[in-house]
């Protein structure tokens, strides 16, 4: 196994003071991790350096084509003061999946997640303290050889940035309203869409601008042939509560297989509850609305964690949800995962990853 080269900066910059100003993404730490793939020597020269810009060629092969990757992970502090991780092997299995579909080359999982938890020791003293913050960690991978022709890059850069990040709910677990996209998709079968591609973000912007535009925090997408069966929303899987069954869109290539949702399936038949993977249609969830069995939806994703959907809003045609409040299965597993996730709770699973 390679160790890591450190070369610690020597200027560090003021914390930021209020921490709930801190929003989201907009600023990083002092260092970051940065390692180099070529043909010959593999992924080679794993460091962690200051905090710098990339200098790449006009004609890196990213800038072109799209060969680029990215996770979205996060370090919370404990009540304890210690420092934690939720799952952060399967962000770095994820990240081998779709490089593979964007022919990247793999990483060594174990040595990234080690990597990474270094990196966070490193930069303790931004993981932020109040209620809901947490450390975002965006590991990210781009080729870089400059060349014009369309194939697979001979080099890549993988980097690990950081970030402190406010609480998702400034003001609590609150409802968004979601609305249902009948004119663009995100992904089809076959395509990329469950990796976490570049490109698949920038294919979304425009509906989620039109959305945000008529007062939508996101849009719903539904498959790209027959525009019938739901898939997800913006960056977070979906799940509905159908009378007693809890369903969610199957995994089949065009959905990004997040790690909250697969949490939140285990802990549902954890509890006994009956929770399926299936395909399921906008129609049939109208027609649960109509017949009152839509009790409750909700999305899942890293950032927000649970975010309850208080109305699906299909051509203007709006579906309210659990009288505009948070349903009770929501707000459980919000509480249970981020309980989980900070120590608060027992861990059955060994889903969290001790960094201090
Ligand atoms: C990241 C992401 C998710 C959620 O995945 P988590 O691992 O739960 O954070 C869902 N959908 C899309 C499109 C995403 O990019």
């Amino acid at each position: 196994m390679q160790s890591v080269k450190i070369q610690r900066s020597a200027s560090l910059k003021p914390k930021p003071q209020d921490e709930s100003k801190l929003g989201f993404g907009k600023v990083f730490t002092d260092h970051m991790f940065t390692m180099n793939y070529s043909g010959e020597k593999g992924w080679h020269d794993p460091q962690i350096v200051p905090y710098e810009s990339v200098s790449l060629d006009p004609a890196a092969s990213c800038l072109h084509y799209g060969q680029l990757i990215f996770e979205g992970m996060k370090a919370y502090r404990t009540k304890e003061n210690k420092i934690v991780m939720f799952r952060p092997e399967q962000n770095m299995m994820r990240l081998n999946t779709g490089g593979e579909r964007l022919c990247i080359p793999p990483i060594d999982v174990d040595f990234m997640v080690g990597a990474i938890a270094e990196l966070v020791r490193i930069e303790a003293d931004w993981v932020p303290y109040s209620e809901g913050t947490s450390l975002y960690i965006r590991p990210f991978i781009f080729s870089d050889e400059a060349f014009l022709g369309v194939h697979p890059s001979g080099t890549y850069r993988l980097l690990v940035i950081l970030s402190p990040v406010g609480s998702y709910y400034a003001e609590g677990l609150a409802p968004i309203r979601i609305h249902v996209e009948d004119v663009y998709v995100r992904a089809v079968k076959g395509g990329t869409g469950y990796a976490k591609a570049a490109g698949n973000y920038a294919a979304s912007l425009s509906s989620q601008v039109a959305a945000q535009k008529e007062g939508f925090a996101q849009v719903l997408w539904l498959d790209g042939v027959e525009r019938k069966y739901v898939e997800e929303v913006g960056a977070m899987n979906v799940f509905f509560v159908i009378e007693d069954e809890i369903v969610t869109p199957e995994l089949g290539g065009s959905i990004l297989a997040g790690i909250t949702r697969a949490s939140v399936i285990e802990l549902l038949k954890h509890w006994g509850m009956n929770v399926t993977e299936r395909r399921v249609s906008i129609g049939e969830l109208e027609d649960a609305y109509k017949a009152g069995e839509l009790k409750e939806a909700f999305g899942t994703g890293t950032a927000a964690v649970i975010s309850p959907i208080g109305e699906l809003n299909r051509g203007g045609n709006a579906m309210k949800l659990s009288d505009g409040k948070i349903g009770s299965i929501s707000q459980k597993l919000y509480d249970e995962l981020t309980g989980i996730q900070r120590c608060e709770k027992p861990d059955p699973f060994g889903w969290v990853y001790s960094v201090i």
